[in-house]
C-alpha cells in the first residue's frame, strides 16, 4: 500500500469533452488519431469516416467513405498513417490518410475470411496484418506482398485478438470462452497453450507488454487477468460489472486498466494493487463449520435425523459452507470483488475496512458501450456505442 504523504496519481472521473454524433448504425470501432483533434470510426452503416475538429467546436467529416458491406473493425497506425478495416464480408481493406487526414486513398484488400472480420491488427515492425473472424479462424498476411502467410483454425467462432511483438505470439478469443495463444513464424505458427476459466464467449482482449499481462473480458460478466510475466500461473478474476464486458483497455503511464460494460459502465481499475487469486473451492457432503450434512448426503441426513442442506461456497476460504455459516456479505476488492460476495462469518471478521477500500471507480458513459479507445497523448478515452454515438472522455490523472 502506498506509504502516507505520498502523491498517488489517480485517476479524475472521465470529463465528457464531444458528443460524436451522424453515424446511421453501430459505430463498431473508433479511435483517437495521436496528437491530432481527430478521430476515425467504422461503423454498421458501411462507412469509414475521419471526424476532424473544426473552429466551432464539433467534429465533421473529413472523409466519408462507402463501403460495400458493414465495417466491423478497424486498426490504425499512426506512424504509416495507415488504416486496416475489417469488414462483414470477410474482407480487409487497407487505406492511406494523407498528412492532414482530408484524403484516403486504397492500398490493398486481403481475402482473410469467409464471413464477418472481428478483429484486425496491423503490425508494423513485421509487416503482417493479423485477423479473426467468425468463420472460425486467424489468418495473418504479409502486408507487403498481400499474400496470406498461414491460418488458424478456431473451435468456435474467433472474436478478439492480441499481439506481442516482442515475443510473437497472438493471443486469440473466442466464444467457447477459450484464450488459444499462438507462436507466429513468417509462415507458421504452433499452439501454445490456451486458457480456460470464462464461462461464457470472450468479448475483449488486452494485452499489457511491460508487465505481460493479459486481460481477458467475457460475456459471463467477468475480467481475467493472466499474468505471464509472474511465471506463476495466476489468474485473478475482475468482478465489477452487472452485464457483459465488451471492450477494455490499458493506460500504460498511469497502469490503470479501463473496461465498459453492456449497461454502460466504465470501470477504471488500479493495476498497482497486489491481488490475490481466489481459492479453489472446496468440496465437502457437509458444512465445514458446523457439520450440518448437504441434502445429497442421505447417510449423515439419516443417521443423524438432520435435513439436508443446500452447499454454498466463502469466497475467500473457499470453504464449503450451509447457508446459516455463510449469511455474510462484503466486498473482498484484493480479490478482485468489488461487488459484495459470499463470505464465512470467521472471513467476515478478518476483513478489514482497509481491505474494503475500492481498487476501482465506477463510471457512468449514459450509452450502450461495443468499444472503447484509450489515447495517451492527449489522456482521453473514446468509448462508441450501439446509439450510433462517439464520446470522448477526459482521463488526465490528476496527484493528489
Ligand atoms: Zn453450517
Ligand atoms: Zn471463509
Amino acid at each position: 500500500m502506498a506509504a502516507e504523504g505520498k502523491p498517488k496519481a489517480r485517476i479524475r472521473r472521465p470529463v465528457l469533452l464531444s458528443r460524436i454524433e451522424g453515424s446511421q448504425d453501430v459505430v463498431n470501432m473508433a479511435a483517437v488519431i495521436p496528437k491530432e483533434d481527430g478521430v476515425i470510426s467504422v461503423s454498421e452503416d458501411r462507412t469509414i469516416r475521419v471526424w476532424i475538429k473544426r473552429d466551432s467546436g464539433q467534429y465533421w467529416p473529413s472523409v466519408y467513405h462507402s463501403m460495400p458491406s458493414a465495417c466491423s473493425s478497424m486498426s490504425f497506425n499512426p506512424e504509416t498513417r495507415r488504416l486496416s478495416v475489417g469488414l462483414d464480408s470477410g474482407t480487409v481493406s487497407e487505406f492511406i490518410l494523407s498528412e492532414d487526414y482530408n484524403k484516403m486513398t486504397s492500398a490493398k484488400s486481403y481475402l482473410a475470411h469467409q464471413n464477418r472480420v472481428t478483429m484486425v491488427l496491423f503490425i508494423l515492425e513485421m509487416e503482417w496484418v493479423l485477423s479473426t473472424g467468425q468463420d472460425k479462424s486467424f489468418t495473418w498476411h504479409c502486408s507487403e506482398s498481400g499474400r496470406r502467410l498461414g491460418t488458424h483454425r478456431t473451435s468456435a467462432c474467433a472474436s478478439c485478438l492480441q499481439f506481442d511483438i516482442e515475443t510473437r505470439h497472438a493471443f486469440v478469443g473466442d466464444y467457447s470462452g477459450q484464450v488459444t495463444i499462438l507462436k507466429l513464424e513468417q509462415d507458421n505458427c504452433s499452439v501454445v497453450t490456451t486458457f480456460k476459466g470464462h464461462s461464457g464467449s470472450i468479448t475483449a482482449l488486452c494485452w499489457d507488454p511491460v508487465q505481460r499481462t493479459l486481460f481477458s473480458g467475457s460475456s459471463d460478466h467477468s475480467i481475467i487477468m493472466w499474468d505471464i510475466g509472474g511465471r506463476k500461473g495466476t489468474a485473478i478474476e475482475l468482478q465489477g460489472h452487472n452485464d457483459k464486458v465488451q471492450s477494455l483497455c490499458y493506460a500504460h503511464h498511469t497502469r490503470q486498466l479501463i473496461s465498459c460494460g453492456a449497461d454502460g459502465g466504465i470501470v477504471v481499475w488500479n493495476m498497482d494493487v497486489k491481488r490475490q487469486e481466489t481459492p479453489d473451492w472446496l468440496d465437502s457432503d457437509s458444512c465445514q463449520k458446523c457439520d450440518q450434512p448437504f441434502f445429497w448426503n442421505f447417510k449423515q441426513m439419516w443417521d443423524s435425523k438432520k435435513i439436508g442442506l443446500r452447499q454454498h461456497h466463502c469466497r475467500k476460504c473457499g470453504k464449503a459452507l450451509c447457508g446459516k455459516c455463510s449469511s455474510k456479505r462484503s466486498s473482498i476488492p484484493l480479490m478482485g470483488f468489488e461487488f459484495e460476495v459470499r463470505v464465512c462469518d470467521g472471513c467476515f471478521e478478518s476483513i478489514t475496512d482497509e481491505d474494503r477500500a475500492p481498487t476501482a471507480t465506477f463510471h457512468d458513459s449514459k450509452h450502450h458501450v461495443v468499444h472503447v479507445h484509450y489515447d495517451v497523448t492527449r489522456g482521453w478515452l473514446l468509448t462508441s456505442g450501439n446509439d450510433r454515438v462517439i464520446k470522448l472522455w477526459d482521463m488526465t490523472p490528476v496527484v493528489s
